[in-house]
């Protein structure tokens, strides 16, 4: 499921495609992805154009010249898709025709993505119960957070109404790169730890941004590459483990990774 890192790079994608450019054509998809009638979204679109973009965790707000938001959660497979062609994408939910002759698509072949109207960005968060977004919080304000906290830490940082944009593969990533396992609780975390955690939080976000930017690989030492059972370890010579937390498939090194 995309996180943080690949709706960011939809966010630069749409950034430099999309903005500023009449709508002149509206085509829409399948009625479970539209979160408002289907007919609002024709009218709201029809004739306006994006003005700028802004993101709260795993949702894109594409702000309007006119009438609000467009709002897209990409669920599981969604992307956008821009060109100049004839030919529309069979598992487009929703194409966009400007006036310059480009198109937007939003592309969702498994139907999880979900595209919703809002006319301000603090209902919608209201709304959907969504956290501060991971990559505006510094790091007073992500300590001040755990004050609070209980639980398993890895539930903690999945939690999106307690910190919204990381998923299953970021948070396993955080963690390893702390040194911090992912059954440990929260409130047993020193300070130190939560500084590091922090640390890394950033860094792992900058760099799947960058590379989702640019087309690279992730380092070697991180532990996407090694999301196998039984894997070596990339920073020491045990084995990668996998357990279940809150029904999701775990990755961590417990050489390097002790529960607390
Ligand atoms: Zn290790």
């Amino acid at each position: 499921m995309p996180e943080l890192p690949e709706v960011a790079y939809q966010k630069i994608y749409v950034d430099s495609t999309s903005l500023h450019q009449k709508i002149v054509k509206v085509d829409l998809g399948a009625e479970k992805i539209f979160q408002s009638p289907k007919k609002d979204f024709k009218e709201v679109l029809m004739n306006n154009e994006f003005v700028s973009t802004s993101q709260i965790g795993k949702y894109l707000l594409l702000e309007m010249k006119e009438h609000g938001f467009l709002v897209i959660h990409f669920g599981m497979t969604g992307k956008m898709d821009y060109f100049q062609h004839d030919e529309i994408h069979k598992h487009a939910q929703l194409t966009l025709n400007f006036e310059n002759g480009g198109k937007l698509s939003f592309i969702c072949p498994r139907k999880f993505g979900k595209l919703f109207l809002t006319d301000s960005i603090e209902d919608f968060r209201k709304e959907k119960n969504l956290g501060p977004h991971a990559s505006d919080l510094n790091k007073v304000e992500f300590l001040e957070l755990f004050k609070r906290k209980k639980g398993s830490i890895k539930t903690a940082l999945m939690d999106q109404s307690f910190i919204a944009g990381l998923g299953n593969l970021y948070v396993d990533e955080v963690l390893y790169h702390s040194g911090i396992h992912p059954k440990s609780k929260a409130e047993k975390l020193s300070e130190d730890e939560l500084e590091k955690m922090y640390k890394n939080m950033v860094n792992v976000l900058e760099t799947v941004t960058k590379s989702k930017t640019e087309g690279t690989s992730l380092p070697e030492t991180f532990l996407r590459p090694h999301r196998t059972e039984g894997d070596d370890c990339p920073k020491c010579s045990g084995k990668i483990k996998m357990i279940k937390i809150g029904g999701r498939s775990t990755y961590f090194c417990p050489a390097c990774q002790e529960e607390k």
